[in-house]
């Protein structure tokens, strides 16, 4: 079981769950409800913090005293793993690869890069020819040989250890319920370790609600495949030998031209959310997976009395790296 693994202490759990009344009301389908995962109290929340705290105690299990990771130059992953390290006394490497084209200058300096400043992080841009990953080996390699103790986490703290983190998760959305169970969960699915957690936990905890995960970035068979493995390797960790016969399911009609390119859907979804709940998403992550519900909702995906769980995953630090897309 899950208190069986060694874990850090870096966020507010659990989070809370609220219903988006007047969202609701206006899409008139079924009854709304966000669990607040922006909320998880570490450098602004998301989803990593939880991740983080089962990861770092591994780091820290190893003696580790430097933490390298990869991600987008607006990387949540990295700025909360930024924060993390400094919390625990740990220095912090960030290898940034470069995926939006063409990108205004204050996507390359504003929102997240700037934060993994103020958090004390040093930070590498991976140049364009090479891949991110062999090059993070290099650096790590270097590292190794000046002496210091370095620890990877890959792209969204996405592994075994991460993936604890989204079973706990589902352990605090299912003891939550009492009467009134939630019949789907909604979330932006990127590099596929929460949505994994979630199907590990449904099944370790035998819920029947339906994990809807919205890609961001990739096709809705690749996203499946990926999360569908993460979710397998997750309960072997734990000890689990049972198939995996959980449906992985994955939309992804709202990813528009790319990862982080920003699409009307999200902007509509983005200004929804804030002038009908006062809750901000952010235009990579949460802004396209809520775009996803409202159409889902408008197509008759759902029953009026079904009962939609959205979790809001963070990274409205971002927000300020994006003005340019809402001018
Ligand atoms: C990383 C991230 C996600 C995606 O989570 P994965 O576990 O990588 O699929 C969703 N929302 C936000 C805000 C994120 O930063």
């Amino acid at each position: 079981m899950i208190e069986n693994f060694k874990r850090v202490n870096l966020g507010h759990f659990p989070t809370p769950i609220e219903h988006l009344k007047s969202i609701s009301d206006y899409l008139g389908g079924p009854q709304i409800f966000i669990k607040r995962d922006d909320c998880t109290g570490l450098a602004t929340g998301g989803n990593k913090t939880r991740k983080l705290e089962f990861i770092l105690a591994d780091a820290l299990d190893k003696d580790a005293d430097l933490i390298v990771t990869v991600g987008a130059i607006q990387s949540n992953h990295a700025r909360q793993t930024a924060a993390a390290c400094a919390k625990l006394g740990l220095k912090c490497l960030i290898i940034l690869e470069q995926r939006l084209k063409d990108a205004p200058e204050i996507y390359m300096s504003s929102g997240n890069i700037f934060l993994n400043k103020v958090f004390g992080a040093e930070m590498i841009l991976c140049p364009k020819d090479r891949d991110l990953e062999d090059y993070a080996d290099e650096i790590i390699n270097k590292r190794k040989i000046n002496g210091e103790k370095p620890y990877f986490i890959p792209v969204g703290g996405s592994n075994h250890f991460g993936e604890l983190g989204y079973i706990e998760c589902m352990r605090e959305i299912i003891e939550k319920q009492n009467n009134d169970s939630f019949t789907h969960i909604v979330l932006a699915t990127g590099s596929g370790g929460t949505q994994a957690g979630l199907v590990a936990g449904k099944m370790i905890y035998q819920s029947d609600i339906k994990i809807i995960g919205i890609s961001i970035k990739d096709s809705k068979s690749y996203q499946e495949e990926k999360v569908y493995k993460l979710a397998l390797n997750s309960l072997r960790f734990m000890g689990y030998k049972t198939p995996l016969l959980e449906d992985i399911i994955v939309e992804d009609n709202y990813v528009g031209l790319g990862y982080a390119i920003p699409t009307e859907g999200m902007k509509d979804a983005l200004a929804l959310m804030a002038t009908k709940e006062g809750i901000l998403l952010d235009p990579v992550y949460t802004g396209k997976a809520f775009d996803g519900l409202v159409e889902l909702v408008k197509s008759n995906y759902f029953k009026s009395s079904d009962r939609v769980l959205f979790l809001h995953t963070g990274g409205s630090a971002a927000i300020p790296a994006f003005e340019w897309a809402f001018e």
